[in-house]
């Protein structure tokens, strides 16, 4: 995600702390066949979801976030904070939620539940143990009703239907499956690579913007229906409006398509995306998937990433448009590939998101800001941030091996998880020189794309690769490296 007033502008950090109260690899892998029909705020949805269990135990069980939950009445852990207010609930409080209807495994009725901390986990008990490399399928039908909101999952006041997070996606493994609670602060999200081929029924009067390529389409008494197909990737998206324009452009292999409504420089916003996956793609290794749909929304920060699919806001100035694409796209290397436990390991993806997005500029002369310039402001924003907690409470926490639950604001979070974990790989690449710094990001991301991995992993490929990081690494973890 791109938070909406935050990382380089150091006037409105001030604001956020008192408002603050997979397609391209082989390997084998679980899949989800869902068939889906949108109607009036309302998604039904039967989803065949077979499991490959890639684990070293036997599993007894399947759990799966169930993140519409996070908008239902009454949610202890409510997608979006209170003092978000009128942004999000245009028109008033709305909720949504997710139903399970039934559960089957083969002919079986499954005995499943809707538990967890916050109704947010579905449990289905297996039939028998799945064995390592051994496969299991599971039938779920659901409704999702959508909120009035502009977020991740909800109808936005511009009429857009987001489809974010709306299906059962399989928990991440790691010593068992690990139970999402949705943080509003953050992307709460931890999942694994799969692959997707998803029928979506609407009203024909929507322009369908979609994680995957389109490969069937048919029109029957005013409904169409969409096939897609996305492999090897961590979640699927879709955004419906009847008044998108839309806009197509190719970088290599890859075809991006801009959805948009209000932008009045589309063609500029499309150069900023086709740019930064040629940048990226030659600075770290080949984008994951052979399409990227970017689709100006309602949403109530900056931006949202998903695999082959971003959300920019529609409610960003003009000239934020450009660095708020940036950074969605190179969520796509890290988050959409280079996958992690977003909810334990946030500055992971954010951090590198942030520092990408540096990149493009320096990359890209006259796009509009610098390398020097932003990370000047940066480090304005840190050290405002250290100053304001130092005067608020008398001491700043800076470590950075946090979980969300572990902030105690957002302006905390976004300082630590983007604008130091960003400060921190600018301090590497001086450190270990220019040369190094690459080589060492891209064993990075080749050893770990289409997976997930842990700060371990981050710190282990430059070690490997050969950069004397000597204890760097730790010291901006906990907290004794000055900045
Ligand atoms: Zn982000």
């Amino acid at each position: 995600m791109k938070k909406t007033c935050v990382v380089f502008a150091v006037i409105l950090a001030f604001c956020a702390l008192f408002a603050v109260g997979c397609g391209k690899s082989k390997n084998a892998r679980s899949r989800y066949e869902m068939t889906l029909v949108y109607e009036d705020g309302v998604l039904e949805g039967t989803m065949d979801f077979t499991y490959l269990n890639n684990t070293e135990t036997a599993i007894k069980e399947l759990k799966f976030n169930l993140f519409p939950n996070a908008y239902r009445q009454g949610a202890k852990y409510p997608a979006v904070a209170v003092s978000a207010g009128a942004g999000a609930y245009y028109a008033g409080k709305s909720y949504g939620g997710i139903e399970i209807e039934s559960v089957r495994t083969g002919d079986v009725e499954a005995a499943y539940t809707v538990g967890g901390e916050d109704e947010n986990i579905l449990i289905v008990p297996l039939e028998k143990e799945v064995f390592p490399d051994e496969k299991y399928s599971v039938t779920i039908e659901f409704n999702v009703n959508l909120a009035k909101i502009n977020h991740r999952l909800g109808i936005t006041q511009g009429g857009t239907v987001n489809l974010g997070n709306f299906y059962p996606v399989l928990c991440g493994y790691d010593n068992g499956f690990y139970e999402c609670l949705y943080y509003s602060a953050g992307d709460p999200f931890f999942s694994e690579c799969a692959d997707y081929e998803i029928a979506l029924t609407a009203d024909e009067k929507f322009v369908v913007a979609a994680s995957g390529e389109l490969i069937k389409s048919e029109t029957q008494n005013g409904k169409t229906t969409g096939t897609y197909r996305l492999k090897n990737a961590r979640d699927f998206a879709f955004a419906l409006n009847e008044n998108f324009e839309t806009m197509a452009a190719k970088t290599g292999d890859v075809t991006v398509n801009y959805y948009y409504i209000k932008d009045s420089s589309p063609l500029k916003s499309m150069d900023f995306a086709v740019k930064a996956i040629s940048t990226f793609s030659s600075m770290f290794g080949a984008y994951p998937y052979f399409s990227l749909a970017v689709v100006e929304t309602g949403f109530n920060e900056g931006g949202m990433e998903y695999p082959a699919l971003v959300y920019i806001s529609d409610r960003l100035d003009a000239a934020s448009y450009g660095e708020v694409i940036v950074h969605e796209t190179a969520h796509q290397w890290w988050y959409a590939s280079v996958g992690n436990n977003e909810v334990e390991s946030p500055f992971l993806d954010e951090g590198l998101a942030e520092y990408s997005t540096v990149l493009f500029y320096e990359a890209n002369e006259g796009m509009g800001m610098t390398r020097p310039q932003m990370i000047e402001a940066a480090q304005m924003t840190y050290r405002t941030y250290c100053n304001v907690y130092d005067q608020l409470f008398g001491k700043v926490d800076t470590t950075m091996l946090r979980s969300l639950s572990e902030y105690s604001s957002e302006y905390e979070y976004v300082n630590i998880a983007y604008v130091k974990a960003c400060l921190m790989f600018e301090h590497l690449r001086t450190g270990i020189g220019d040369d190094m710094f690459f080589k060492c990001l891209k064993k990075y991301y080749a050893d770990n794309a289409y997976s997930v991995a842990k700060p371990e992993d981050l710190v282990g490929a430059f070690e490997k690769c050969g950069a004397a990081t000597n204890g760097f690494f730790e010291s901006f973890f906990d907290g004794s490296a000055i900045i």
